[in-house]
């Protein structure tokens, strides 16, 4: 496809990621995404299919967004992901597509998927120990979770391979040395991530997020650490451990907002553009495909929700809104 004009928003910042989730269904319940007897999920007929998401990422990826992210709900419960992948992959401005899952199929899909053209994968994991794990998940399914990441080294087409861990007050903090240990003893790039008001139960406090300059700290008094430069659009500032082993990486959104050079917008997997995680609304890109909407009328609906992306999330104001989507049915 030729190139089109770059997609930018109201505030002057180009886009150039985009975060697809291929379904809302999941394996896990994770605490602070989903209640433990899951949620009404969609029918298979309201997700987009592998063709639409296909003509929708080749739009977009022609108008500079270069950047792609297969995300859910949990992407490897969609059946046969890796031919969405293998047509993604040959994009030719498709530059980066990468995964993020919570690894328990892993192991099981990894060749097929590397086969097909994925480069990168990150995978969640918020617990160390088998009972924490159980307890977070609210899934027995640890050593399956290790089995996956030890299946993405045995790659080295897949790299970098990034861990993501949500920390979350009172939970988190007797792991914290130990993921360091983890991210110093293997090729695993650990990101702490901070909990956002995106759960299904809305039962978000600041009260359970647990700052990432408390894990900084705690990590710096037992293994020192040097920050790296941010590279612009990162979600993650990055440190190395002073005595060269290994990096290890926060996303901050709540106690340091990076939405100044935001670069992101997100496809639902039915089918709605989002702008911002903490959207309000959205723009039903299915509907207008499956109404005969051509490329043309697909690309100016696409411009028109851009061009108010918001400016910045304000989950710390006073009258913050959590959206009515929580985390799984958006696409982290
Ligand atoms: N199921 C896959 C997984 O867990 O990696 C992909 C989807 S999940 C919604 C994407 C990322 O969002 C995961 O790293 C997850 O830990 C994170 N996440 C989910 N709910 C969150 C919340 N309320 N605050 C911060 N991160 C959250
Ligand atoms: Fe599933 Fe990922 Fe949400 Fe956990 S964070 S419940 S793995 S979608």
């Amino acid at each position: 496809m030729s190139p089109l004009e770059p997609l930018i928003d109201g505030h002057g910042r180009p886009i150039g990621d985009v975060r697809v989730s291929v379904t809302d269904r999941c394996n896990f319940r994770c605490q602070y995404c989903m209640p433990a007897e899951g949620l009404a999920w969609l029918e298979r007929p309201q997700l987009l299919t592998y063709e639409e998401l296909e003509r929708l990422v080749r739009l977009l990826a022609a108008m500079g967004v270069h950047d792609v992210r297969l995300t859910g709900g949990e992407p490897l419960v969609r059946r046969e992901l890796w031919r969405l992948v293998e047509r993604l992959a040959a994009l030719e401005d498709v530059h980066d597509l990468s995964l993020t899952t919570n690894g328990y199929l892993l192991a099981k899909q990894v060749d097929e998927l590397v086969a097909a053209g994925l480069r990168r994968v990150n995978v969640s994991l918020d617990a160390l120990a088998p009972d924490r794990f159980f307890q977070l998940t609210r899934r027995d399914s640890l050593a399956q979770v290790l089995a996956g990441l030890a299946a993405a080294q045995r790659h080295p087409e897949l790299r970098p391979i990034k861990v993501n861990v949500v920390a979350l007050k009172g939970f988190t903090e007797p792991e914290v040395v130990r993921f360091a240990e983890f991210a110093r003893e293997r090729p695993f790039e650990v990101r702490f991530i901070e909990f956002m008001p995106l759960d299904a139960d809305q039962a978000w406090d600041m009260d359970q997020v647990l700052p990432n300059d408390e894990i900084r700290a705690m990590i710096d008094a037992v293994y020192p650490l040097v920050a790296d430069d941010r590279p612009a659009h990162a979600t993650a500032t990055t440190w190395r451990f002073a005595d060269g082993r290994g990096r290890i990486g926060f996303v901050s959104p709540v106690s340091v907002p990076f939405c100044d050079d935001c670069n992101r917008i997100r496809i639902t997997a039915d089918g709605m553009l989002r702008t911002c995680l903490f959207s309000l609304h959205e723009t039903d890109l299915r509907g207008l495909m499956r109404d005969g909407g051509d490329d043309g009328e697909l690309e100016a609906a696409i411009r028109e929700a851009v061009w108010s992306k918001e400016l910045k999330h304000r989950i710390n104001d006073p009258g913050f809104r959590q959206p009515a989507r929580s985390m799984s049915r958006i696409g982290g």
